[in-house]
């Protein structure tokens, strides 16, 4: 599945709700999923870590949604398949 499929599965099933809700309610959601995410890590809970992480996907696909970003598009503009601060393919900035 690739990014695009994951927003446009994410707009058909909640952009109704999302758009209603608006663009700054569902990034709080997604922050609150992110916290759980980091819950979930802290806890060393994997089965956690993999429904935090959908959500935070799903959350993230949610609010690009409401916005009209296109994730992929705009992952590839910033990440064409090296480091945006380096230039490299693996990338070599300090820690
Ligand atoms: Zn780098």
């Amino acid at each position: 599945m690739h990014v695009r499929e994951v927003q446009a599965l994410m707009r058909a099933i909640y952009y109704h709700k999302d758009s209603r809700r608006g663009a700054l309610r569902t990034w709080e959601w997604l922050l609150d999923e992110v916290r759980e995410l980091g819950e979930a890590i802290k806890a060393g809970d994997k089965e956690a870590m993999a429904s935090e992480f959908a959500d935070v996907l799903a959350w993230l696909a949610s609010l690009a949604n409401v916005v009209g970003v296109d994730l992929e598009e705009a992952f590839w503009y910033k990440y064409p398949g090296r480091c945006p601060k380096c230039d490299r393919t693996v990338c070599a900035c300090p820690m």
